[in-house]
């Protein structure tokens, strides 16, 4: 039987953390740490995230900020706003709900995006501040990643990690933050040859596609352990990972739930993300 790690309950006790250094922050600085959150649309999954980001921030006792804008916002009038959250010095963190509506190109966007208030952590400058290992911010799944496996004890120092998935948002940052760790890291993709015998080799294993049930237990080394950060809907339209989890977790020794795993881990980064701005911009 794996030890669950819960993304649910280590976010509790991360939160609490945050919320505490918050209040220090606001007694040093007459002000809470805040976040604007911007929205374009209507798209349903898109307002749920921007919903539990803003409760998020009530619970780490942060200042928060939606701003909704209509499906037809012209681009020009979406970096409008950017330009002015970049300029108000109580917004410490700007996030910008993806995806976008097709008319607005997304790279402009996040470009736009002062580099110190970028808590998603997608600006280039960002991106290369964590490939050169010389940062603040860590884009927000990956980092929730490597807590959870931190705080639950996983030691990644010369373990055989083996990510599945290379996007820009999850795989790839993550690969970088477990080299950090001194993980040795493999990245593996639609392409790779032999998937199966490459996740056969992970003491650590993500799973990051968006496939249900991607990962069979055939593919998990016996006492690996295994982060599942998919999210899809099965053919009941309920939420699961890209891991066959029932028949996964009895292999092996540690395992994150969907849901209750990654993603609360991955809000609460963000929470992180947007005290640490603060407390960056602070220093001046
Ligand atoms: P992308 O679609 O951008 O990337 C998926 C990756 O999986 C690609 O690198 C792709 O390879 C790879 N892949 C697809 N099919 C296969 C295959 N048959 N064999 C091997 N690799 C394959 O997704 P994201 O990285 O954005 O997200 C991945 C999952 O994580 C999704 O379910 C998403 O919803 C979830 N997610 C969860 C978050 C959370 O907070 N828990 C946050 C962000 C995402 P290739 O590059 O070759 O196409």
């Amino acid at each position: 039987m794996a030890t669950i790690i819960s993304g649910k309950e280590l976010s509790l006790q991360i939160r609490g953390e945050i919320a505490e250094k918050a209040k220090q922050f606001e007694e040093q600085n007459g002000r809470l740490p805040g976040l604007a959150v911007i929205i374009v649309g209507e798209n349903p999954a898109s307002k749920v995230y921007v919903r539990n980001k803003h409760r998020a921030c009530g619970e780490c006792g942060m200042y928060s900020e939606v701003i909704e804008l209509p499906e037809q916002t012209p681009e020009e009038e979406l970096l409008a706003v950017i330009d002015e959250l970049n300029g108000r010095s109580e917004i410490d963190g700007i996030l910008v709900q993806l995806p976008l509506p097709r008319h607005i190109k997304e790279s402009v966007v996040i470009n736009r995006i002062s580099p110190e208030k970028d808590v998603d952590v997608f600006h280039p400058v960002n991106v290369g501040r964590l490939t050169t290992g010389n940062y603040t911010l860590a884009p927000c799944t990956p980092a929730g990643v490597v807590e959870m496996l931190v705080r639950s004890g996983v030691e990644i120092k010369g373990k055989k990690c083996v990510v599945v998935g290379r996007s820009n948002i999850v795989g790839k940052p993550l690969a970088l933050l477990l080299l950090e760790k001194n993980g040795t890291v493999t990245v593996c993709h639609s392409r790779t040859a032999d998937l199966k015998a490459e996740c056969l080799e992970a003491d650590i294993l993500v799973a990051a596609i968006g496939k249900p049930k991607f990962i069979t237990a055939d593919m998990v080394k016996p006492g690996a352990v295994v982060v599942d950060v998919g999210i899809n809907r099965n053919e009941e339209g309920k939420l699961c990972g890209d891991v066959d989890y029932e028949n996964v977790e009895p292999l092996c020794s540690y395992i994150t739930p969907v849901p209750g795993g990654v993603g609360p881990m991955t809000i609460t980064m963000l929470m992180k993300n947007t005290l640490l701005a603060a407390e960056e911009r602070a220093k001046g």
